[in-house]
């Protein structure tokens, strides 16, 4: 009788002997490339579900699924489950390793060239959607970028990340880790780190420790602006991280004069470092410079 034979033993996807022997049956080995460092500590992929909204009344797109471990514990959870993973040698081993469920659609494809929204519109009709992954960390803060900037009409963003991206992506504007990643997710959504995870957790074993976050997505953004306009002029205040804003904004075409001025006129010290801005400070800056 092979390993997947029985319910029990598909609950084994966190044992290292099965992994080992599923990938070996399938002819398939670990991409460094891809990012395939899979979850072997078996309480980590119940959290994630519990608090990334896998519940009834929700669809859950999960991206990079390995050998299905967390998908397992969404779909025991939600109504239905879409997942994205780009590794076609993975495929006939989630055909196993998923048969029990009818409720888990895979699609084979890089998810930055997958349309999501289109995923919703056909997969989760009547449904609440959320996105729960345990993410190839080669590709985070494009993945986080992508869901966030195409506005994809999700509730929550759930990922294990590096634990220092982590830490980046949830730092609050004003402080010393602030960057401008932070702020576009504050201004997207209301980040949280959840838990954190040791490298033990995964096989193999990456070189990094990570955390679980969950971003709460907001209804609608704190301020209007134009967001093509607004986020270039952050990115550009956080370009070159040990001068001030204004050296910085200027290498970006945004004249020191014009930014002496606005932050004169908001009280704010014209010496001010990017890292010192608050989003609202962002936000206001983008009015006295664009409006
Ligand atoms: N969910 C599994 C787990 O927790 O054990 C696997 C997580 S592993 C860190 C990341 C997964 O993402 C791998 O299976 C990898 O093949 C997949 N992946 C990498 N790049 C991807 C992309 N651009 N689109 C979709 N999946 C990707």
């Amino acid at each position: 009788m092979p390993w997947y034979g029985t319910r029990c033993e598909m609950d084994r996807l966190t044992d290292i002997s099965v992994i080992r022997d599923v990938m070996e049956r399938h002819g398939s080995t670990f991409s460094k490339a891809l990012g395939q460092n899979f979850l072997v500590n078996p309480t980590v992929c119940p959290r994630i579900a519990e608090m990334g909204n896998a519940r009834p009344g929700f669809g859950i797109i999960e991206i990079g699924t390995g050998i299905g471990v967390l998908t397992r514990e969404l779909a025991l959870r939600a109504d239905k489950v879409v997942a994205v993973e780009i590794d076609t040698r993975l495929i006939p081993i989630l055909d196993e390793t998923l048969a029990e469920f009818d409720n888990i659609s895979v699609i084979n494809a890089d998810v930055l060239k997958t349309d999501l929204h289109e995923v919703i519109r056909r997969e989760f009709d009547g449904l609440d959607a959320a996105v729960c992954a345990n993410l190839p960390y080669y590709i985070t803060s494009p993945v986080i970028m992508y869901l966030l900037e195409s506005r994809l009409p999700v509730k929550s963003i759930t990922v294990m990340v590096q634990k220092e991206a982590g830490v980046r992506i949830c730092a609050a504007p004003g402080t010393r880790e602030c960057g401008a990643v932070s702020a576009a997710v504050r201004y997207y959504a209301e980040p949280e780190i959840l838990f954190n995870v040791s490298r033990g957790s995964f096989y193999p074993p990456p070189n990094v420790d990570s955390c679980v976050i969950r971003l709460n997505i907001r209804e609608t953004p704190p301020f209007k602006v134009d967001e093509g306009i607004f986020f270039r002029m952050v990115r550009g205040a956080f370009s070159q991280r040990r001068k001030t804003l204004a050296n910085s904004l200027s290498s970006v075409g945004i004249g020191k004069a014009d930014t002496f001025a606005a932050l004169d006129s908001l009280g704010i010290d014209k010496n001010i470092r990017p890292e010192q801005m608050t989003l609202e400070d962002f936000g206001q800056l983008y009015r006295k410079l664009y409006i």
